[in-house]
């Protein structure tokens, strides 16, 4: 069965949320909302976002780009997965 993810385009909103629908489904016991914490070489620290890991894969360079705060994982969620959270 084919992902409803197709690398290098941009999916929609609505895409958006049923892709995490079907990660949640089929890959049940990974917490899909949650942050995890990461570090690269360079000691750069940031919170990872499970879903577009699941998308787009580990890339080191970008950690020091990633939030660094619950708060500002959270806005993630908000303003990219279109998601509802406090
Ligand atoms: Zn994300």
């Amino acid at each position: 069965m084919a992902t409803p993810y197709k690398p290098g385009v941009e999916q929609t909103p609505a895409e958006k949320i049923e892709y995490l629908k079907f990660l949640e489904e089929r890959v049940a016991w990974i917490s899909w909302r949650e942050p995890i914490r990461m570090n690269d070489m360079r000691n750069h620290k940031g919170l990872g976002c499970r879903i577009c890991i699941a998308k787009f894969g580990i890339v080191g360079e970008n950690i020091k780009f990633l939030p660094s705060s619950l708060e500002a994982h959270n806005q993630h969620l908000r303003e990219y997965h279109h998601l509802v959270v406090a």
